[in-house]
Order: structure tokens, then sequence, then C-alpha cells
């Protein structure tokens, strides 16, 4: 994620804030991977209407989700629970289980702190040893992919209250979403790229609370309750004839449809390069076709594609950086501003990584003074990460 003090969430003259969501209504959602795909992304248009919010390219959303009512049922059913029980809700009402677990609590997120308070009425010598300060690579290996409900049938407290049980977990959080869309060229809309999390783990089929109930279980016409992240940083430059360079892989994209909308609407004469990759370029070239558009319309300067399962060998955006790597180099000594978006775990870190080869083969740098290059660069706030 980038520089956390650089993110803010906004109330407006509405009122509307993370405090009091706008209840923003789903318009439109359509599949953007063709059949065949191993994966599920689904391009979300939400009704700004008449809330007053306004964001710029770079922003994201933070929706408010709800669990599904199977994954409710399952926790109720595995922790012997009474769904009509009345339990305080986190306002202070009190409210059936049912209720207090499908909107207001956290029952899929396993964590240090869930595990300590269940263990107050398990009582389990196994909790303890997993909690114990020496025992943090067992701790791990227990919490991964893991949810409460392992919790529950792992170690099963007969005659657990509700009150009792729902004190043990979190809060229900809102997740964040890149926006997709440029308000100039999409006025009173928001577009979302989301990619709907599925995973077997430990015997079971888990789904990803949010991107499920946005991109699944909300249907169109329905509303969720969202709120605006401005991000001080991660933003098209004032001067639209600045050259930038995108990074966006995945749902990475994102704020790269935004960014290339807005340009094209404000008719910024700067250059533009994006990299986008993904598995299989027949079934998933997010947005492709708009991309080839603007590509062809000149709205968009170049293009350069990395799809991984294409080929024997696997291709990611940083090997399309290296094969480009004396023009890269020379964009960057031209003032260009390099982006990077999407996955945290992995593709960060390597095209952080490739950067520093290309300052080091196009610039004769060593690696030290490459790494401070970068440093300079991202000091500058031309080296800009939005990384999840
Ligand atoms: C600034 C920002 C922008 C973002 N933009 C986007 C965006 O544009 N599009 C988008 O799709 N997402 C985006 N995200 C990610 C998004 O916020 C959510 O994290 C994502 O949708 C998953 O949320 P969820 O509620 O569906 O999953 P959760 O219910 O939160 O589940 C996620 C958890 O499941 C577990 N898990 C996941 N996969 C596995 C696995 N294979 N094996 C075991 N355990 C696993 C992990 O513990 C993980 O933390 C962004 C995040 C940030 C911070």
């Amino acid at each position: 994620m980038s520089d956390a003090t650089s993110q803010s969430a906004v109330a407006n003259e509405k009122g509307y804030s993370k405090k009091n969501p706008f209840p923003s209504t789903l318009k439109q959602r359509r599949l953007l991977n063709k059949v065949g795909s191993t994966k599920e992304v689904q391009h979300l248009e939400m009704c700004l209407a008449g809330s007053g919010l306004e964001y710029r390219p770079g922003d994201s959303l933070a929706i408010f989700p709800t669990n599904s009512d199977r994954q409710v049922d399952d926790v109720i059913e595995a922790g012997g629970l009474d769904t009509g029980a009345l339990v305080e809700s986190t306002r202070g009402a009190s409210v059936p289980l049912g209720q207090a677990l499908k909107h207001e609590l956290d029952i899929s997120g396993l964590t240090k702190s869930v595990l300590k308070k269940y263990n107050h009425f398990a009582r389990s010598d196994k909790i303890d040893s997993l909690l114990a300060p020496e025992n943090a690579a067992g701790l791990k290996g227990y919490l991964w992919g893991r949810e409460v409900i392992d919790l529950l049938v792992d170690y099963p407290v007969p005659g657990l209250a509700s009150d009792d049980f729902c004190g043990t977990l979190r809060k229900l959080s809102p997740r964040l979403y890149s926006i997709a869309s440029s308000p100039l060229a999409h006025p009173g809309e928001m577009h979302l790229t989301i990619a709907v999390l599925r995973y077997h783990s430990h015997g079971r089929d888990r789904e990803g609370v949010c991107s499920t109930y946005a991109a699944k279980r909300v249907e169109v016409g329905e509303t969720m309750p969202v709120f605006l992240h401005h991000d001080k940083h991660f933003k098209l430059p004032a001067d639209g004839s600045t050259p930038i360079i995108m990074v966006g892989p995945g749902t990475g994209i994102a704020p790269f449809r935004a960014f290339v909308e807005e340009r094209a609407a404000t008719g910024a004469r700067g250059k533009s390069w994006l990299f986008f990759g993904d598995r299989n370029r027949d079934t998933d070239y997010l947005y492709g076709e708009e991309f080839e558009r603007h590509i062809a319309e000149g709205k968009l300067t170049r293009i350069d594609l990395a799809f991984s399962r294409d080929q024997d060998d696997k291709v990611y955006v940083q090997h399309r950086m290296l094969e480009h790597a004396a023009e890269l180099y020379a964009w960057l000594s031209d003032g260009a501003i390099f982006y990077v978006c999407g996955d945290a775990s992995r593709m960060a870190g390597d095209v952080h990584e490739a950067l520093i080869t290309i300052a080091e083969r196009e610039g004769g740098q060593s690696r030290e003074s490459a790494e401070a290059w970068l440093k300079q660069l991202q000091d500058d706030r031309r080296y800009l990460r939005d990384v999840y």
C-alpha cells in the first residue's frame, strides 16, 4: 500500500464519510475475463449522483461489505450457537446474533488476538502452545489459510454463549479498491476492477468477504455503503506534458485505466507508457479493446504486455521492462513519473529490482548508486507505488 500518511478518508459537504458512508447504487457489472479464463475479474460501475463525492484518478473507494448468509450459517452451526440470541452490536444496541455476524463482525479473518480471546473460553493447551512467544512459526502455520470457523471446529466450546463468541471477533472492516475511471470520462460514476477471491485450504472452499460481496452478491440496482479515500501522492502530474510510465498487472491496471482516460479527456500531450500483464492474452487482457483503441488514437503512447502462461517460460512485467531498458531509462532521465500498482507480495519487489538493474545497465551505475538513484526518485515523488 502506498505511504499510509498520504492516504486519508474524506468527508464531503453532504456529510458522507467513513462514519456516514454513501449508499452507492451498482449500475452495471460485467466480467472482464473471456470464456476459458482461470480468473474472475469484474468491472463495476457505481452511481455517485447526489453524493457530492468528488474523486480524482489515483484515489480509492472503500466498501463496507457484509458476510454471506452461507458463511454466517456455517459459523453458527460450527459453534452450536443460537442464531436468534440477542447480542450487543458494535453500535451498542441489542441485535440478533445472525444480524451481528452478517453485518458487523469479521467471521473470516483469524488473528492472534482472536485466538487469544477465544482461548479464554476454550482453555486449550494446544492454543496456549500456539500462543507461546517462542512458537511464532507454529502460530503462523496454524493461522495461514484458516478462518474463524476452523477455530470453532478444531477447538469446540460446548455451550459457548453468543455474546462471548462475538466478543472474541473483530469488527468487519471496509476494503479499498482503486478507482478505475476518470470522472471527466464518466461523470456521476465511479468504476472498479475487482478480482473475486476464492481459494481452497485445509479441506474447505473459501471466499474473500468483500470481493464476493461487491462482485457477486450485490445485485445491479442495489446499493453498497462506500466512502472515498484520497491519495495525496498517487496521482497524475499537474503538468500534462510530463511523461508517465505505468506498471499495473492484474487488477493493478485499475488506476491506469483512470489515468489514461483522464489524460485523453484533458488532451494532455505528455507521453504515456503502460506495462500490463496477466495469465493469458486471449482471456485476461483486462480492458484490452479500450487500451488498443487509445493506442490507435494516440492517447496512449505505448503498451507492453506480459502474459505469463502464453509460452513455456513465465514472462512478467519486469521482464518487459528489462527488454526495453534503454528506452525506459531514457524516459526516466527525461523526467517521467514511474507508477506501480497491484500485487505487493512479489510483483512490486520484482519491479523495484528491475529498476535497479536498468539503472546499473543503462546508467552505468553501481548497485549502491542505483539504489540511491531510486531512493531519490521516491523522495522526489517520481516513483509512486500503490500496492496491496
Ligand atoms: C489501496 C488498495 C487498493 C486496492 N485495489 C484493488 C483493486 O483495484 N482490485 C482488487 O480486486 N483489489 C484491490 N485491493 C485489495 C482489496 O482491498 C481486498 O483486499 C481484496 O478484494 C480481498 O478482499 P476480500 O474481502 O475479498 O478478502 P478477505 O476476506 O479479506 O480475505 C483475504 C485473506 O484471505 C487469505 N487468502 C487469500 N488467498 C489465499 C490463499 N490462496 N491461501 C490462503 N489464504 C488466502 C489471506 O489471509 C488474505 O488476507 C486493494 C487494496 C488496497 C489496500
